[in-house]
């Protein structure tokens, strides 16, 4: 018997992604990030209170995909998946290759089709 470890793989195929028309994407380039900057700025001044930098931290951990969003928009598509072991749903980032069955804790592997 091999000693390989236990996991299942499931399909999913990639959403058609949505193309933002240059028009709406060349102003988001420059706004997204600045108002990721500004939000940045907000929780920085937060920070320099104890109850302010609880306040904070989610301001910084939505920031970052803000500033990034119009440069990848593929990266932050989400995806129910169902685990084949016991059917609990759950949400994958696209092209994560694999993840752990929040419920039965079996590792899921995830092999993405392209859309059709
Ligand atoms: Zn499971």
């Amino acid at each position: 018997m091999s000693q390989a470890y236990e996991y299942v793989t499931i399909e999913v195929t990639k959403k058609k992604p949505k193309k933002i028309h240059w028009l709406w994407r060349i102003p988001a380039m420059i706004y997204m990030p600045l108002v990721a900057l500004f939000l940045i700025l907000t929780g920085l001044i937060m920070s320099l209170t104890i109850i302010g930098f609880f306040f904070a931290l989610p301001l910084f951990t939505i920031a970052i995909p803000i500033a990034v969003y119009p440069f990848a928009p593929g990266k932050f598509k989400t995806y129910k998946v169902t685990c084949p072991n016991c059917e609990k749903k759950t949400i994958v980032y696209q092209d994560r290759e694999d993840y752990k069955c929040p419920r039965c804790r079996i590792p899921v592997a995830i092999k993405w089709q392209n859309y059709k």
